[in-house]
C-alpha cells in the first residue's frame, strides 16, 4: 500500500457527520464562521434542517433565490434542459435557450443595452465588463467607490473599496482611483442637507487621482456588502453627466441589486439613468450558477475575436433556469411585491428603531433592507458585536438574516421576493425580541 493510499484511508470519512466533514474537509479558513445549521431542503422563503427544524429565510443565500427556493416552474425548466443537453460549449455552437435568454435580457435591462456575454459568477461578470470597457475606450483606468464591493478576483478586488475584503491579497492592479461613497448616514462631505458633494467629488478624483485615462466608473446602484447603502436621489444622474462629458463609461454592478431585489428589475432604474454596461449574477437563475454582462451594441462589439471566452459560460441548464426565473418574476408580479413588502418591512424596522437605541439607521429599497447597529446614536460608533448577537438570537428563534457592512454592524434583510406577509410579520416579531436580548448582552 502506497503512502498516498494510506493517508487517503486515514482521511476517509468513517461515518462522520456533515458538520464534522465540513470542518475536516471543506476549507473554512476564509469565512467568518459558518452557521451551525445543516440544511436539507427549501421551499419558497422557508428552509428546513436535516433534523426537521423550519426557518424563515430572510437572506436568500446572499440575495440569490429571489423567486423562492425550489419554485416548480424553474425546477421543471432546468430539469428538462438537463435531460436534453447539459453542455456543448455555448460559445462553440448555438444553443436555443442561450439565444432566448440573451434576447430576453435585452428586453428587461434598461435603455439600449442589447448584447450579453455569459459567464458563471458575479466576479467574472464584473471583470469581463471591465475588460470590455478597456477594449471600447482604449483606456486603462477605473473610478470606483469607497465601500464598494465587486468580487474576489484580482481585478474585482482592485475596484473594491474595503480593506477587510482585500487584506493579504495585494498588491492589486494599479489604475483605480476611489471616490467617496454616496452614504447619507455616514456622509463626510455635506454639512446639513445633501448637496450631492460625493457626486461632484468625482470630477476631482478624475483630475487629481488619475492620469485622465479613465475607461469606466463602476458602482453598485444600491451598495450591498458595504451595508445596504442607498445613494441619494440625483446621485447617478449627476455622475452620469460628469462621465458623459469626459467619454467615461458607466458600469452598473447589479450583481446583488438586480432581478427585482429593490422593487425594480434593476436598481439603476430608480435613478432614471442608463448604464453603458450592466453586470449581473446572483438572482439571474434563482440559484443555478450564471453571470452575465450586457452592453450597448457599439460597446459590446469592441472585443476582438479570441479576446474573451468562458468554457461554462452560458450553461444551458442555468440559462433555462434564468428564462424561467424571469417568467416567474413577471407572472407572480414579484417587482411590485418586492416594492410593497419592502416598504412595509422598512416601515416596521423604523418602528423598531423608535424603541431600540442601538439602531442607528434603517435604509434600503424593496426587499433589500439594512439596519445599522450603533453603540450611540450621536457618535454613531459601530456595534458589530450587537449585530452578531441579534443575528444569533434570530436564528435561535427560527429566523435567518445576514450581517454585513464595512464595520460588520448592519443587519441585512434580503428574503426571497415570494416571502409571505405572515412570514415577514414573524420576522419583525422575532427581531424585536432578538434586539431586546442583544441589548441585554
Ligand atoms: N458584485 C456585487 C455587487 C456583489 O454583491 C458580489 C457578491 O456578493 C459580487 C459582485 C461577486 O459575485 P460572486 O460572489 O458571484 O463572484
Amino acid at each position: 500500500m502506497t503512502q498516498q493510499t494510506d493517508s487517503r484511508q486515514a482521511l476517509g470519512d468513517g461515518g462522520l457527520s456533515t458538520s464534522e466533514k465540513y470542518r475536516r474537509f471543506v476549507n473554512l479558513s476564509c469565512v467568518h464562521g459558518i452557521e451551525p445549521l445543516t440544511i436539507d431542503r427549501g421551499q419558497g422563503a422557508l428552509l428546513w434542517t436535516v433534523d426537521g427544524k423550519r426557518y424563515v429565510d430572510c437572506f436568500a443565500g446572499i440575495a440569490v433565490v429571489n423567486a423562492g427556493h425550489c419554485d416548480p416552474r424553474i425546477v421543471t425548466a432546468a430539469r428538462e434542459q438537463l435531460e436534453r443537453m447539459v453542455h456543448c460549449g455555448s460559445y462553440l455552437y448555438e444553443v436555443p435557450v442561450v439565444a432566448d435568454l440573451a434576447a430576453r435580457l435585452a428586453e428587461v435591462t434598461p435603455g439600449v443595452l442589447q448584447k450579453t456575454f455569459f459567464c458563471n459568477s458575479g466576479a467574472e461578470a464584473v471583470e469581463g465588463a471591465m475588460r470590455l470597457a478597456k477594449a471600447f475606450t482604449g483606456r486603462t483606468e477605473f473610478i470606483a467607490l469607497e465601500l464598494g464591493f465587486h468580487g474576489r478576483t484580482n481585478a474585482t478586488l482592485s475596484v473594491t473599496g474595503n480593506r477587510f475584503r482585500k487584506q493579504h491579497g495585494g498588491p492589486y492592479l494599479s489604475g483605480t482611483a476611489f471616490a467617496p461613497a454616496p452614504h447619507p448616514y455616514r456622509c463626510r462631505l455635506c454639512s446639513g442637507s445633501c448637496t450631492l458633494a460625493c457626486a461632484h467629488a468625482i470630477e476631482d478624483v478624475i483630475d487629481y487621482h488619475t492620469s485622465g485615462d479613465v475607461a469606466a466608473f463602476i458602482a453598485e446602484p444600491v451598495m450591498g456588502e458595504g451595508g445596504i447603502i442607498v445613494p441619494p436621489d440625483g446621485y447617478f444622474e449627476l455622475v452620469k453627466s460628469i462621465l458623459d462629458d469626459r467619454g467615461i463609461l458607466f458600469i452598473a454592478d447589479e450583481v446583488q441589486s438586480g432581478f427585482g431585489r429593490t422593487g425594480r428589475m434593476f436598481a439603476i432604474e430608480h435613478y432614471g439613468v442608463e448604464p453603458d454596461i450592466l453586470a449581473m449574477a446572483k438572482g439571474i437563475a434563482n440559484g443555478l450558477p450564471l453571470g452575465a454582462f450586457i452592453a450597448r451594441p457599439d460597446v459590446a462589439d469592441s472585443f476582438q475575436p479570441g479576446e474573451h471566452l468562458s468554457t461554462f459560460g452560458g450553461n444551458p441548464v442555468s440559462c433555462a433556469a434564468a428564462l424561467a426565473t424571469l417568467a416567474v418574476i413577471e407572472e407572480d408580479h414579484l417587482l411590485e411585491r418586492s416594492e410593497r413588502l419592502g416598504a412595509w418591512l422598512k416601515g416596521r424596522c423604523i418602528d423598531l428603531q423608535a424603541r431600540n437605541p442601538s439602531i442607528g439607521d434603517v435604509r434600503g429599497r424593496g426587499l433589500m433592507v439594512g439596519i445599522e447597529m450603533v453603540h450611540d446614536r450621536k457618535t454613531k460608533e459601530p456595534a458589530p458585536e450587537v449585530a452578531g448577537r441579534v443575528k444569533r438570537a434570530c436564528r435561535e428563534r427560527g429566523l435567518l438574516i445576514g450581517v454585513g457592512g464595512y464595520f460588520g454592524n448592519v443587519l441585512r434583510l434580503q428574503p426571497p421576493l415570494v416571502v409571505e406577509q405572515e412570514q415577514l410579520d414573524f420576522a419583525v416579531e422575532v427581531m424585536e425580541e432578538a434586539l431586546e436580548t442583544a441589548r441585554q448582552g
